[in-house]
């Protein structure tokens, strides 16, 4: 019976954070549709963030009322409308169809930050197995291993 060469386990990057470790100072951005953004953490236990609106709000809801609650009576409503000849009916069906077909929701998007409203940084970010380490809700998490370090608590 012949034995299966073990192989030597997989040298794992040391993680050796260098650099500011403390959290960076909170930043605004602003999404196309004119909403002011921040950012949230995106669940109790996902370490990532969500764009939200200052109330909270994370997409943004412009269909009408009876859209969103009877979907099939409001279009048979819009088709109901365009049969009897109504232009504007028609091209808000047009333009409502094309988003779908496109994979969009019309009426509705998810804010998302066009710019950021907050002057750029000047705390530099920690490095870590030689890239700069992404500040995650949790700490700072290195690029590399995923292994997160918690921010060290700000002073001053
Ligand atoms: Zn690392
Ligand atoms: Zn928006």
């Amino acid at each position: 019976m012949s034995k299966r060469r073990v192989r030597p386990a997989q040298q794992q990057p040391e993680c050796q954070p260098r650099g500011d470790l403390r959290p960076l100072p909170e930043q605004r951005y602003v999404c196309r549709c004119g909403e002011e953004l921040r950012l949230v953490r995106a669940g109790p236990r996902i370490n990532d963030w969500a764009h939200v609106t200052l109330s909270g709000q994370r997409y943004r809801d412009d269909r009408p009322a009876l859209l969103r609650e009877d979907p099939a009576r409001w279009w048979a409503q819009l088709r109901q409308r365009m049969a009897a000849g109504d232009m504007r009916a028609a091209q808000l069906y047009s333009t409502l169809t094309a988003a779908e077909i496109l994979g969009g929701s019309p009426g509705r998007h998810y804010h998302h930050p066009e710019k950021t409203l907050t002057p750029p940084l000047e705390q530099p970010p920690p490095f870590c197995c030689e890239q700069p380490m992404w500040a995650s809700p949790d700490g700072w998490a290195c690029r590399v291993t995923r292994r997160v370090f918690p921010y060290t608590p700000t002073t001053g």
